[in-house]
């Protein structure tokens, strides 16, 4: 129960699933939390509930909230982005005084943040855009956190964050990322790798039942299995719950009885935006991002579903020849981490594209490191990603990584016979292959551009450089077709 404490270092407002749950953390970590919700019901049932988890200091207005607060106060706000963060950032800033410190931990967007954070600077308030992964059980044991906003800030509220993430090998899964939104912007792009992830997985699932006749029974014995070698990861160990469970009340694997068209909540969405301002080729991420749009629509996939498919390979024998179960499955296996090699690479291509463009000097070897508890991506892969920005912080793609460009290179006869075996049956695989033709895009020495260019300048005049000489030209193609140098 409440404490004799009358002050608090923090306190969190927007007490539902994950605020309730961080308050819970904070409060089993010593910290006095000072807890304030909209509807003072959540706030009533957090502090009788859980009480005993440390000392809440429940407040009835957001005025008391705020006085509850020790000096420089630190305010956790967590409620949905958007509006609702908007109204409550104007009544907890109406409330505070220079050099307070107000933490937003809901899933906004960076373009918010930075205005945010801008707009409070000016009153004399830190703002502190703060990514927060994990889901309710992370945001309860520690999640992943990804503070951003000023120095000073961290200085104040570091400490705190960090004794309540995720720890891996003694190391907090909490560092300063960097100024006004980059914060929010890193978690934005680890929830846009984390689409690619999970497509990725589904596509190996596809393949499985697809091309393979496994049931999701045998299925999860795969995914348990490949949880004990490179792919480890929070996602695979529950991809293998989730296929081992039987509908109760038909018996059946529950993943057959499941509606089969995803849902979002916009940070991928908002991440590929992002990628196509920036001009980075995030595929893996833009492929899983329009599955779940293609599997959310319904009304056509309804109308399309007598298409013919043509003549399909109809077992993996007649698909690829002399090929056996076995080996078909190793090759599933190693697609799948060559993909998701891809993604990552594609994915830490963007926060340093992002880093350069907003000037935020994001470490790329450090974001690895904090994701590697907590957050829904944890994997033993992502302490191989910080080795390698470690080895060389400027390293251009992660495919360029001696471990990774070997584990790719031994990968890609595999990657081959998979795509063409799940073209040959029909097998959408849509992250699988455009991580391949990334892949073989990038280490093309050409690329039909070079035909693309020729029929710019043809219908606009756009102009092109030539590989032996320096400028730019125009053919006259309306006229005598001589070429012109561009001004
Ligand atoms: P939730 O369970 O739906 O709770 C929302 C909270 O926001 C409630 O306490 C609600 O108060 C409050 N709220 C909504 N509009 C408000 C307003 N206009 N003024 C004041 N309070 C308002 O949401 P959640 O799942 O905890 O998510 C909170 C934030 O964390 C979101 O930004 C979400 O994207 C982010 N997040 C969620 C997860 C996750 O796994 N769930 C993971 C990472 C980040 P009332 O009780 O009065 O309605």
């Amino acid at each position: 129960m409440t404490s004799s404490s009358r002050t608090a270092p923090i306190g969190v407002t927007g007490l539902g699933v994950m605020g309730a749950n961080i308050a819970r953390n904070l409060a089993r970590h010593g910290h006095a939390v000072a807890v304030y919700n909209r509807s003072p019901q959540r706030t009533a049932e957090l502090v009788s509930n859980h009480g005993r988890d440390g000392t809440f200091l429940a407040a009835g207005t957001i005025e008391e909230f705020v006085s509850t607060l020790e000096k420089p106060r630190r305010a956790l706000i967590m409620v949905q982005a958007g509006a609702a963060t908007d109204a409550v950032i104007e009544q907890l800033a109406g409330a505070m005084e220079h050099g307070d410190i107000i933490i937003d931990g809901g899933n906004s967007l960076y373009t918010d943040t930075r205005r945010r954070e801008a707009e409070l600077r000016e009153r004399g308030i830190h703002f502190v855009g703060c990514g927060i992964s994990g889901g309710e059980e992370g945001a309860l044991e520690g999640p992943s956190i990804m503070p951003g906003g000023s120095a000073e800030a961290y200085e104040a509220v570091g400490p705190l964050l960090e004794s309540i993430s995720a720890h891996v090998d003694g190391t907090p899964c909490c560092a300063h990322i960097g100024p006004d939104g980059a914060g929010h912007y890193v978690k934005m792009v680890h929830n846009g790798i984390e689409y690619a992830d999970m497509q990725l997985i589904g596509e190996a699932f596809q393949l499985m039942t697809g091309v393979l006749g496994y049931s999701p029974a045998r299925c999860a014995e795969v995914f348990a299995e490949w949880n004990r070698g490179v792919l480890e990861s929070y996602l695979i160990e529950i991809t293998a719950e989730v296929l081992a469970q039987v509908d109760d009340a038909t018996g059946r694997p529950l993943v057959e009885m499941i509606l089969d068209a995803t849902g979002q909540k916009g940070t991928g969405r908002w991440t590929v935006k992002s990628a196509l301002d920036l001009g980075v080729p995030v595929t893996g991420i833009a492929e899983a991002v329009f599955a779940r749009a293609v599997s959310g629509s319904r009304d056509l996939r309804a109308a399309a579903t007598g298409l013919a498919g043509g003549e399909l390979a109809t077992t993996l024998g007649e698909a690829l020849p002399g090929v056996d179960e076995q080996s078909f499955l190793d090759d599933i296996h190693a697609a799948l981490y060559a993909s998701k090699v891809v993604a990552y690479a594609q994915g830490f291509n963007q926060l340093t594209a992002g880093s350069e463009e907003y000037e935020w000097s994001l470490r790329p070897g450090e974001l690895a490191t904090i994701w590697r508890g907590g957050c829904i991506i944890r994997a033993q892969f992502l302490g191989r990603i910080r080795e390698a920005y470690d080895a060389d912080p400027a390293l251009p793609s992660l495919l360029l990584d001696p471990y990774f460009r070997d584990a790719v290179e031994g990968s890609i006869g595999s990657w081959r016979r998979v795509v063409a075996a799940a073209a040959l049956m029909g097998v959408p695989v849509p992250g699988f292959g455009s991580a391949l033709a990334y892949y073989d895009s990038v280490r093309a020495d050409r690329l039909p551009a070079a035909l693309l260019q020729g029929l710019r300048d043809f219908f606009g005049a756009h102009t092109y450089e030539r590989i032996d000489k320096p400028g730019h030209f125009h053919t006259l193609w309306g006229g005598d077709r001589s070429e012109t140098t561009a001004g």
